[in-house]
């Protein structure tokens, strides 16, 4: 069990838009062969930087 409270942020290539990568703020984007994609809510690119 994990207790460490660093949440991996995503951020929006194209507008800016950050949030928890694992937030349901982000849109989920079906797209074989790809598993899928994250998309911003804010302006729908799906340009977004993951960071670990
Ligand atoms: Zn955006």
């Amino acid at each position: 069990m994990s207790t460490r409270s660093a949440s991996r942020q995503s951020r929006c290539l194209k507008c800016g838009f950050e949030a928890d990568s694992g937030s349901d703020e982000w849109n989920r984007v079906d797209a074989p062969p790809f598993r899928s994609l994250t998309q911003c809510p804010e302006c729908g690119s799906t340009d977004v930087l993951s960071r670990s």
